[in-house]
């Protein structure tokens, strides 16, 4: 392995490092989520993993912490985007969601958009070879919530067994998973959640 990407894994592991003691600590939601932010953009070498420009860039949550806040910090959640591309995911959806509407009547949480996002990240990390499961964790809670599910054990099975990463199973997920299945999983994901939301 050369020296750059020696260095550069050794620069996002620091990172990487700091945000996780930040969390051991129980520092504040904007002081994490800053070092969260941190991380996502260095991880993904200050570029839009959408165009490649490091123009005006930040960090995304690709799942938003209103819906998934136990998911707010967690590394296979963000993503690097510029303003444009930013903006053009957040013209899906404005603001707080209203949870007594049914999903989708929003516009807002498009699963292919999801799957497309996850889709970026797992292209990105074989391209530059980076460890998956490092740099692109993603919590137990989406794991255990599919076991119940009927279908997609054989794919848990296989993040268990750790033949797949786990952001490489958000992106399957969100890719397969049917429109019915889908609301339903939603629904009981904010339900869980209900009670944490962050801002
Ligand atoms: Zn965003
Ligand atoms: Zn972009």
């Amino acid at each position: 392995m050369n020296n750059k990407i020696e260095e550069e894994l050794t620069a996002i592991r620091a990172r990487r490092k700091v945000l996780t003691s930040a969390i051991e600590r129980k520092r504040s939601t904007i002081w994490l989520l800053r070092l969260w932010s941190r991380f996502i953009r260095i991880r993904d070498a200050f570029r839009c993993l959408c165009c490649e420009s490091s123009e005006r860039i930040q960090a995304h949550h690709i799942i938003r912490k209103t819906l998934y806040p136990l998911g707010a910090f967690d590394l296979g959640n963000g993503i690097t985007l510029c303003s444009e591309c930013h903006g053009r995911v957040h013209a899906m959806f404005n603001g707080r969601p209203d949870l007594s509407l049914p999903l989708g009547a929003e516009q807002g949480d498009d699963q292919d958009e999801w799957a497309f996002l996850f889709g970026l990240l797992v292209d990105d990390a074989i391209r530059r070879d980076l460890p998956q499961d490092e740099f692109y964790y993603i919590g137990d809670h989406i794991l255990e919530f599919s076991h119940a599910c009927q279908g997609y054990e054989e794919l848990r099975e296989t993040v268990v067994r750790g033949d797949i990463s786990r952001i490489r199973f958000a992106h399957e997920i969100w890719r397969t998973m049917p429109e019915g299945f889908y609301s339903g999983f939603v629904s009981e994901l904010i339900r869980l959640n209900f009670d944490d939301l962050l801002d």
